[in-house]
């Protein structure tokens, strides 16, 4: 009998061809390390196309610079200043921040919108940089572990359902993930070695931590397990840094710590989910953006990336996934889906589907042993062919056959302005006009989202009295639709 487990329990190993002997850039000791670094520059490289592809690059080009700007100045004067160094914002809900290998650094806007001031922004990106200048281990993860990690990148699907081989990219597997507690020492002690060569205030790092320690019980808690899972152990990292940063060591003063300054860049940012990439409303996926909507069966649990949503039955034996493909007519991505290995037509019918071109096919797939039983639809929509393909164990097809041929096929387009003009929340800045409370505050300027989470965004504690002239970020618009 085939096991179904998501979310499986993971091995890690290291990738045994690359091992070698180096000098460690940071400490100056020989050390074993997994590449050399061209090869870890061509590995983060690759990575960075999967990220960028399933994750997206949050649209703000004036607050990328910006981030770009600090983040190669601090790189410059790094250990090692001339590897490729890239920043990206991430255009993803989770507060989460971590670095792949060969220099490539991500922030989602998630936790922007969570910091406060620029060098709060500089702690983040100076330990990140630690990680890829102390060169900490590559391991090899699973593509389960990555989903686990909370990359938002939803790979729901246990590797046994996966007959058509859409595997994550190599490159995606080795990352640094779930670094060890000394690991991230070394990074926290890099990290503020380079913000205060800028001149960054190293205090503002402690306050990081009390951000990341109240979001992960806030209301919003559900977007905090991908930090925490990358840099283990904020408890014992917060003493230290605070240890650290409030001592008399010389090398570690800054004065620069702009709020305002900051905050200004984050004004309209969106916060939280976006479902203009589209969303759920109970079992029904809507797309506003690209105006259509498609019913998985019910009761299943689904995950949307910008390549593909997905379904998979509770029952973890059936799966639907709905994306794109390059062909532009319906008829020829059938066909040649068709002609792949092991497939078996049953029947196929080329009637459209509320009026756009359509072409579908139920079929028989055995690869590997396994034998599957499915139905696929190519539909043109806009100038984009989607496929929506439902398929099951053969075992299960009597259970779950019925549920998936009418999903694949409630393909249809959407007209209602409602969904059509849906928006996420957004940030808007305001200045307090007099001295308030944070309970005054929040009445005085509404959020649609609960003030918990509008006292961790704004490092504020109830009861907390904020004086006049104050900029503060408040929460506004309805977001997804429940
Ligand atoms: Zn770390």
């Amino acid at each position: 009998m085939v096991r179904f487990v998501l979310w499986l329990v993971l091995i890690l190993m290291p990738a045994p061809l690359l091992t070698g002997c180096a000098v460690n850039p940071v400490t100056g000791q020989r050390q074993f390390v997994l590449f050399t670094e061209s090869q870890e520059i061509e590995l983060g490289r690759e990575a960075d196309r999967d990220i960028v592809a399933q994750l997206g690059i949050y649209d703000d080009p004036e607050l990328a610079a910006w981030l770009d700007d600090m983040g190669q100045r601090m790189a410059a004067g790094s250990e090692r200043p001339h590897l490729p160094w890239t920043f990206r914002i991430l255009d993803d809900p989770t507060i989460n921040a971590f670095a792949l290998p060969g220099g490539y650094i991500y922030m989602t806007r998630g936790i922007l919108t969570h910091l406060n001031s620029d060098a709060e922004v500089a702690g983040i990106v100076g330990h990140e940089i630690g990680h890829v200048t102390a060169r900490h281990g590559v391991v090899r993860v699973s593509r389960a572990q990555i989903a686990q990690l909370g990359l938002g990148l939803g790979m729901i699907l246990a590797p046994d359902l996966q007959p058509f081989g859409e595997v994550a990219g190599a490159g995606l597997q080795l990352l640094f993930l779930r670094n060890s507690r000394d690991a991230e020492r070394e990074a926290d002690d890099l990290g503020l070695r380079y913000m205060t060569e800028l001149d960054y205030d190293p205090r503002a790092v402690a306050r990081v931590f009390e951000m990341l320690g109240r979001a992960s019980g806030a209301e919003d808690g559900d977007r905090i397990p991908g930090f925490l899972s990358t840099h283990p152990d904020p408890g014992e990292r917060r003493g230290t840094i605070l240890e650290r940063t409030t001592g008399d060591d010389p090398e570690l003063t800054g004065s620069r710590d702009d709020r305002d300054g900051y905050l200004q860049r984050l004004q309209g940012m969106t916060f939280g989910e976006d479902p203009r990439q589209g969303y759920f409303r109970q079992s029904v996926f809507y797309h506003p953006e690209l105006a259509f909507r498609l019913d998985f069966p019910s009761g299943w649990r689904t995950a949307n990336t910008r390549s593909e949503v997905q379904g998979v039955s509770p029952e973890q034996d059936a799966v639907l996934l709905l994306g794109f493909v390059d062909e532009a007519s319906p008829r020829a991505a059938r066909d040649q889906f068709m002609r792949g290995e092991g497939m078996t037509e049953v029947s196929r019918s080329d009637a459209a589907i509320d009026g756009l071109d359509a072409a579908t096919a139920d079929f028989r797939i055995s690869q590997d042993g396994q034998d599957f039983r499915g139905r696929v639809l190519f539909i043109r929509h806009g100038d984009a062919t989607y496929r929506v393909l439902g398929y099951a164990r053969q075992a299960a097809w009597g259970a779950r056959g019925e549920a998936i041929n009418r999903a694949v096929v409630s393909f249809r387009r959407v007209t209602d302005p409602a969904i059509l003009g849906v928006q996420p929340r957004r940030i808007e800045l305001v200045r307090t006009d007099t001295e308030m409370t944070f309970e005054g505050f929040v009445q005085r300027y509404p959020s649609t989202v609960p003030a918990d989470v509008v006292g961790v965004v704004n490092g504020l504690r109830p009861g907390q009295v904020i004086p006049a002239g104050t900029l503060l970020k408040r929460v506004v618009g309805e977001g997804t639709p429940r």
